[in-house]
């Protein structure tokens, strides 16, 4: 049994207003992969990197267990190469930069050790090579959790909603909510993109926390309020790795397991905003987890 994670391995340049970063590793699969691994032992990443993104680079996620037997590296081609500036309030953020590289023609291939899989996570890529990937599965997960970004919506658009007719959860942030569904009113805006294929949905809200929707109910998670935020570069993708990471481990999925899920999601992400790229999610302790897990925890607890 495992958790495949699918997306983009990447080479970052972010700037915040505490400072600015040269290529540094990131992409969607690193953050969500290192946060699944605290959690879940048996993680797979499908990815591509060229060979600029060498062996110390792919070591940052072997030393967590990660099996990286999925990441093919393309001889004399680029790495993904994505830039980011934020806005002061560190809520938005301009991507100055897109270059696909090896990205541009990825072909998933799933390597045979992978379809043991019965969780997977289908991170920020092309929608068309999210279902690619899912449709070279032998047998259907027993959950297929996907996340996107504004880049999609608005230059795939038909292959996203088809993909999203494949798909148990959809994690995304309120703007790409609204922006999917064409709807301001976030409880309207769920109705609407589940009705698209998700059974669940979980919107992302920066520091104001996340809301699950299923099943006919809402639950809402709390983010933690951390005197400084660093850099949020990664914080969606930790947060998606963090929560499938929980459920593949808890080995339920329903609306209860998916609450504590969303916790774990929002835990992890609270450490990955701390420092630059990956950096708080290299050396995490179990110990700083269980902390953590249990400050949200009185976050929100109170008596009627
Ligand atoms: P997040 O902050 O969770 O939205 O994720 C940021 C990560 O997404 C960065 O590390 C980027 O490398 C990656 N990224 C940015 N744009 C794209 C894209 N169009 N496709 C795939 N990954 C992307």
């Amino acid at each position: 049994m495992s958790l495949i994670v699918l997306g983009s391995v990447a080479f970052d340049a972010i700037e915040t207003p505490f400072g600015k970063t040269d290529k540094i590793v990131g992409g969607a699969a690193p953050y969500a992969s290192l946060s699944a691994s605290y959690i879940y032992p048996h993680v797979k990443i499908v990815g591509v990197v060229g060979n600029d993104f060498g062996e110390d680079n792919l070591k940052i996620l072997s030393d967590h267990s990660i099996d990286i037997e999925g990441i093919q590296v393309k001889k004399d081609e680029k790495t993904f190469f994505w830039s980011g500036k934020y806005h002061n309030d560190m809520n938005s953020r301009d991507s100055l930069i897109t270059d696909l590289n090896v990205l541009a023609d990825f072909d998933p291939i799933i390597p045979s050790s992978y379809q043991d899989c019965e969780y997977i996570l289908l991170g920020n890529l092309a929608p068309q090579v999210q279902l690619t990937a899912l449709q070279r599965l032998e047998k259907r997960p027993k959950l297929i959790a996907m996340d996107t970004m504004n880049f999609w919506i608005e230059s795939a658009m038909d292959d996203l909603k088809e993909t999203l007719q494949h798909i148990d959860v959809l994690i995304i942030n309120d703007e790409e909510a609204r922006q999917l569904s064409g709807e301001y009113a976030l409880v309207t805006a769920a109705e609407t993109i589940m009705a698209m294929g998700p059974r669940y949905l979980i919107i992302k809200k920066g520091e104001h926390g996340a809301l699950l929707f299923g099943d006919k109910q809402v639950f809402s998670a709390p983010a933690l309020p951390l005197a400084t935020v660093f850099d949020p570069t990664g914080a969606g993708d930790t947060f998606a790795g963090g929560f499938v990471g929980y459920l593949a481990q808890y080995g339920q999925v329903n609306f209860q397991t998916m609450k504590t899920a969303v916790i774990y999601g929002s835990a992890m992400a609270s450490f990955c905003v701390e420092q630059f790229g990956t950096e708080r999610l290299q050396g995490l302790t179990k110990k700083e987890i269980g902390d953590r897990l249990r400050q949200f925890s009185q976050l929100s607890s109170f008596v009627l």
